[in-house]
């Protein structure tokens, strides 16, 4: 008798007890962003608006629909910075601001928050969604990050698409160069423009700015976060931003949150803000919300300017930032879509 109860008990520790532990969530959860800047509305037209938000429906629609079949947060944050990427409204893939030699060079990255497995990709200039080229170097190498022609080289070779660097090329883009070009040689008379943009009067930097990114949560509890950018219009060769550095501009962990940010990358880097985030309320025991409000201060406080998304494994979020405006949306699990921009 006392031998079967040890056998039922072995038959419920390992069969039904971690069953139990997989139980779906009873919230699933998709935010995402697409840059903060001085973004007012008296600068936007109703047409412009509309574009806009437009195009963040449909981003967060295709996430959620992957979300709601029972699909992984993973593919979620993939998809849905995919359909932003190749969207020439955002500076992601086509649309991407251009570097002080006129080119377009792109960052990336994603990460399993139940896996911490990361993956990223930067300067690439000939793959269409550098956000799948970020993903293959997480699942497809032994890597967490590949820059340049390597890592161009490796996305071929994991069989995905490779286009001409002209099918990036906006005009819009290329006319906020030239303007760039004019105003940083006009800041940088007075200071550096990377380092210390505090006081030097950079007017309407919405154009410099405008990545985007993607945070979710699944029913079976998992985060991921993605970000993808182009950068900085008028960067200089081979900079390289936040946004694809695990920890600065994206992170995710199931026992915290997941987050994406946006904003000047070097204050993101210096700052290591998706990580601090994340620490915040593993080490302080803060709130996503509280988290994310502390580690834009940290950034607002040292020059910088930028928003950021992030999600914890309740489906808590919170998208702070300290720009006249950040494009914006969530998508929750009863399909109530939520479109912002302006503070
Ligand atoms: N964080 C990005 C970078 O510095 C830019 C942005 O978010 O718009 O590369």
């Amino acid at each position: 008798m006392k031998g079967r109860f040890g056998i039922l008990f072995f038959l419920a520790a390992f069969f039904v007890l971690p069953v139990i532990a997989q139980q779906k969530t009873s919230s699933y959860v998709l935010v995402i962003h697409g840059g903060a800047g001085t973004i007012l509305k008296k600068n936007m037209t109703p047409e412009k608006e509309a574009a806009y938000k437009s195009s963040l429906k449909k981003a967060l629609e295709t996430g959620y629909r992957i979300l709601q079949s029972g699909g992984s947060s993973l593919d979620a944050v993939e998809a849905t910075v995919r359909v932003l990427e190749d969207d020439s409204l955002f500076n992601a893939g086509k649309g991407a601001v251009f570097t002080h030699e006129g080119r377009n060079e792109l960052d990336a990255a994603i990460m399993n928050g139940k896996t911490k497995a990361a993956g990223a990709v930067a300067g690439v200039t000939t793959v269409r969604n550098p956000v799948s080229a970020a993903r293959a170097v997480m699942e497809k190498s032994e890597h967490v990050m590949m820059v340049g022609p390597g890592a161009e080289k490796f996305a071929r070779e994991a069989g995905l698409e490779i286009v001409d660097p002209s099918y990036f090329r906006t005009e819009t883009r290329w006319q906020d160069l030239q303007r760039a070009i004019r105003e940083d040689s006009l800041a940088s008379a007075k200071s550096n423009a990377y380092t210390n943009p505090g006081k030097l009067g950079i007017k309407n930097r919405d154009y410099k700015f405008g990545t985007v990114g993607a945070v979710a949560l699944d029913q079976q509890g998992n985060l991921a976060a993605a970000t993808s950018t182009g950068g900085m219009t008028n960067k200089k060769y081979g900079r390289i931003g936040d946004s694809p550095i695990i920890g600065a501009g994206t992170y995710a962990n199931n026992e915290t949150a997941a987050i994406s940010c946006t904003g000047w990358g070097e204050f993101y880097i210096r700052n290591v803000v998706a990580y601090d985030l994340s620490a915040l309320m593993e080490y302080k025991g803060l709130s996503v919300q509280q988290a994310g409000n502390a580690v834009i201060k940290k950034v607002g406080d040292m020059g910088g300017d930028g928003g950021l998304i992030a999600l914890d494994k309740k489906g808590n979020m919170t998208m702070s930032f300290n720009t006249e405006g950040m494009y914006r949306g969530a998508v929750t699990k009863d399909g109530k879509i939520q479109i912002e921009i302006y503070k």
